[in-house]
């Protein structure tokens, strides 16, 4: 059963969306009373999310208006010009979610991931070994792990029964992650109409928001590497990265090593890549560890070659300065002599 509590820690829920839908409030009505709580609590979510996701947790004083910011976030995102910034909202509001739904109980989650996505999940039963709680059809296991680069994800890695794959309960959280987001992208999509008059005003204040400091520039600062200075290829997986987007497996090496050879700490890097979608602290520091050479072989790793780069579809936009290179670091080194030149 959904509680007013629930509805309010999890606003993406169907039993969340007829709830809002019975209340039939309309754009005009949020910049009246009582409704202004709503529209400010929007602003906040989207702030948050786009400027602090660690912070991004529910207000429950008052769960009708945190159940109501929800859809109106979605609603003022969809007027917002701009795929990385909608991208790295839907990220931090999904991954927000998980974060809460990892701390229910399994009866909860499936219920969720039952009501709202209508996953086909066998109940438990004998075949069941001990850590695995739930059945899930491969068919919705398939639709959400496409982004997922981890191996244990691999329908080919993972022990399947009569068409139901066996998942934990965070597995499950996870994936519930999965539909979140894509929900929310789906519904940010650019709305090609003028907004009302009435989203005028906040609508302003959210694109002065998404002009704010961004990752990019708490990145940048502590360890001194300059985003401009990047190789075209290096620059494009950094934007995708702070976009929320996923990266293949060569590009995350490549901007681990390109970062780690340029200056930046170990902790620079694991909080640069809390940005992407599928973060996964162990695994991430596990592979910034191995790649700086702390742990491991010991082998402080660089970059692959252009060639390499190339051969992989990884050389995006090469510039004039990359006819006069053979590796990504030798650019960075040149414009980076440049600068100090000047
Ligand atoms: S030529 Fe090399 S440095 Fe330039 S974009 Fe391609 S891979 Fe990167």
């Amino acid at each position: 059963m959904i509680s007013e509590r629930d509805k309010a820690r999890y606003p993406f829920t169907t039993e969340s969306a007829d709830y809002v839908k019975k209340l039939r409030i309309e754009v005009a009505d949020l910049i009246t009373e009582p409704y202004k709580p709503i529209l400010k609590r929007a602003e906040e979510r989207i702030r948050l999310a786009l400027l602090k996701p660690d912070d991004l947790a529910p207000q429950e004083h008052d769960p009708s208006i945190e159940i109501l910011s929800f859809p109106t976030s979605i609603m003022l995102m969809a007027y917002i010009d701009n795929e990385n910034v909608k991208r790295r909202y839907a990220v931090a509001e999904s991954k927000g979610f998980s974060k809460k739904l990892k701390t229910e109980s399994l009866e909860k989650v499936i219920e969720i991931a039952q009501g709202t996505y209508y996953w086909n999940i066998k109940s438990k039963g004998q075949n069941l070994r001990e850590t695995y709680e739930i059945f899930l059809h491969f068919i919705d296991y398939i639709k959400n792990i496409k982004n997922m680069n981890d191996l244990k994800w691999k329908l080919t890695n993972r022990y399947l029964k009569d068409g139901y794959v066996e998942i934990t309960k965070n597995e499950a959280t996870r994936l519930i992650e999965e539909e979140i987001q894509r929900k929310i992208l789906k519904k940010t999509k650019n709305r090609k109409v003028e907004p009302p008059k009435a989203l005028k005003e906040i609508l302003e204040t959210i694109k002065l928001i998404t002009m704010e400091k961004t990752v990019f520039e708490t990145f940048d600062t502590p360890s001194g590497i300059k985003v401009e200075n990047m190789p075209p290829c290096i620059k494009k997986l950094f934007d995708s990265l702070s976009a929320g987007g996923r990266l293949s497996h060569l590009g995350r090496f490549t901007l681990t090593s390109f970062l780690v050879n340029t200056g930046a700490t170990e902790e620079d890097v694991m909080n640069f890549f809390k940005s992407a979608s599928d973060f996964d602290e162990n695994k991430t520091k596990y592979q910034i560890e191995h790649i700086s050479g702390r742990k491991g072989g010991k082998t402080k790793y660089k970059p692959p070659k252009c060639d390499t780069l190339k051969t992989h579809g990884l050389c995006f936009s090469p510039d004039e300065i990359c006819n006069r290179i053979v590796h990504p670091l030798t650019y960075y080194r040149l414009k980076m002599k440049a600068l100090k030149k000047k």
